[in-house]
């Protein structure tokens, strides 16, 4: 007797064509060109003919269930019921009807989401997940983007930049916010502090000596029990000891800091992807508001504006100018550990156990 074979369990991303709205499901893969009519909106025109219209609006990102539930009336009453979100954490509803459009921005800008991140605008800033899921930030995420991004209401809103501009923030400096036009990372300036009683009981030793990237942490018995020590001359700080050894508390009130870090892009579009490179450290992490990183951020993509020309990334821009005039235009001191792309960076980089070249 035939037995069934065992069907795999499929546990990666969802198959999305049940989702779409019927005009992008019917058209999938098959448009012949979009524009934007204004800023928030984009229209596509599929080669059968067909129309759609996109309006993209900011949201917190972290919703409660009151906002996930108004944004859904939306969709139903002013859109056609199909929203989708973005990479940005922005919420686009499509509309296959033009005079829909109109109502639906009113509807949303009324109850307190603009309508932009589109083209050449400040996009939704990219946000890890903070003190709300992640168990090692030394900073909030969602909370200080809100509020930096209310400062960056009005470049949402406009397409008035020189080119995109992406911003992201990390709540630790492994980083999981990837590359942006600028990133504001969590900086760590003090060593971990050890709880020796506790580091027996909690952590598996071994993979925390692994995890260092210097070679800095070595086992060793203390009162008797096991335990680990840092050498305190080759830490670098990083934190990456800290996850897999909570113990190894890394966060502090006073001496974890944020450092801004400009110029990264992930897409090949136009130009080859970049690298960003720290521009400014030790500045408080004063949340939930951090005024003093607003203060760099506003000040760096103010200069940017003026000075850029149609079409430079952020990245394009300091490379034609140099950084000797970046940091003179944006009125940042230059310190030799800043942009890491001086002759001792060799070293530098070398100093990791994972990488040698
Ligand atoms: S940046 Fe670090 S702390 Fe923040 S969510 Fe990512 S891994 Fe967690
Ligand atoms: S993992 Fe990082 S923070 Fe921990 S001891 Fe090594 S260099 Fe220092």
């Amino acid at each position: 007797m035939a037995t069934a074979l065992r069907q795999p369990i499929e546990s990666g991303v969802p198959d999305n064509k049940p989702y779409l709205h019927p005009t992008l499901a019917k058209n999938y893969g098959n448009w012949k060109y979009h524009d934007r009519p204004r800023p928030g909106v984009l229209h596509h025109v599929a080669h059968s003919g067909d129309q759609v219209w996109s309006v993209r609006a900011g949201t917190q990102r972290q919703m409660d269930v009151y906002t996930i539930r108004k944004l859904c009336d939306i969709a139903d009453t002013f859109a056609e019921g199909h929203v989708r979100f973005t990479i940005r954490s922005n919420i686009e509803f499509m509309v296959s009807d033009p005079n829909k459009v109109a109502p639906l921005i009113e509807a949303l800008e009324s109850n307190g989401f603009p309508v932009g991140g589109t083209g050449n605008s400040v996009s939704m800033i990219a946000h890890t997940q903070g003190w709300l899921h992640c168990d090692i930030p030394g900073t909030d995420a969602s909370g200080v983007v809100k509020a930096l991004m209310d400062e960056l209401y009005d470049e949402f809103r406009r397409e008035e930049m020189p080119n995109r501009v992406h911003l992201s923030t990390s709540c630790c400096e492994i980083n999981c916010g990837g590359q942006a036009d600028i990133a504001i990372i969590v900086q760590h300036t003090k060593p971990p502090k050890i709880n020796h009683d506790l580091v027996a009981n909690v952590c598996e030793r071994p993979a925390v000596v692994a995890r260092c990237p210097v070679a800095a942490i070595r086992p060793a018995l203390v009162n008797g029990k096991p335990s680990l020590e840092v050498d305190e001359k080759k830490c670098i700080c990083c934190g990456a000891c800290y996850p897999p050894c909570p113990p190894m508390q890394i966060n502090d009130p006073e001496h974890s800091k944020l450092a801004i870090w400009v110029g990264g892009k992930n897409s090949n579009a136009r130009g080859k992807p970049t690298f960003m490179k720290m521009v400014a450290s030790g500045l408080p992490n004063n949340a939930p508001r951090w005024p003093e990183v607003a203060e760099v951020v506003k000040r760096i993509l103010h200069v940017y504006k003026e000075d850029a020309r149609s079409w430079e990334r952020l990245a394009d821009w300091i490379e034609r100018i140099g950084w000797p005039r970046f940091f003179e235009k944006v009125d940042l001191p230059f310190t030799k550990y800043l942009i890491d792309d001086w002759r001792g960076s060799r070293a530098n980089l070398n100093a990791s156990t994972h990488i040698r070249f």
